[in-house]
């Protein structure tokens, strides 16, 4: 969604599905620290809360250098949207988490975020961690709404050409 609006409201260009594509990825870039932990907890047989957000591969400064040296080696326009793109991962990660993500690393190690929850409580893991936190409103309507949204930006990109 970000990167459509990015690229018909700034930039003023189509938005191929290839862009739409690689945006999600994108994206979703941040959350590879996640997955490569569970990986691990899995291979060790933990069951335990994820705690991606306590590493600096999940800290603002680490996208904003990459987006500048990214700035250097492509065309200014792929670096805006990687640098739009993480830094909106990581504030949806401080939306309506229990333990947000590191704003200030490296001054600070304190984790932000914007109404906090208690996500793990009675040991709550996995699958039902995740119905727990889309169960708030606050959540549920803007992941609703970007997943409705978004579908309907893809649609329209195949549809188009
Ligand atoms: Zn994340």
């Amino acid at each position: 969604m970000a990167a459509y609006v990015i690229e018909r409201c700034v930039f003023q260009s189509d938005v191929t599905p290839v862009t739409l594509g690689l945006s999600a990825l994108v994206g979703l870039l941040p959350d590879l620290d996640g997955l490569v932990m569970m990986a691990v907890d899995r291979r060790r047989g933990l069951k335990r809360k994820l705690r991606h957000h306590e590493f600096p591969t999940h800290t603002p400064l680490l996208y904003l250098v990459l987006t500048l040296v990214l700035g250097l080696i492509a065309p200014p326009k792929a670096a805006i949207l990687f640098g739009v793109l993480t830094l909106g991962h990581l504030f949806l990660d401080s939306w309506g988490t229990d333990d947000g993500i590191m704003w200030l690393w490296p001054l600070s190690r304190r984790q932000f975020s914007l109404f906090p929850r208690r996500l793990h409580a009675g040991g709550a893991y996995g699958l039902r961690f995740y119905r727990r936190h889309v169960r708030c409103w606050r959540v549920m309507v803007p992941e609703v709404l970007l997943l409705v949204s978004g579908s309907l930006l893809a649609l329209h990109a195949l549809t188009v050409f």
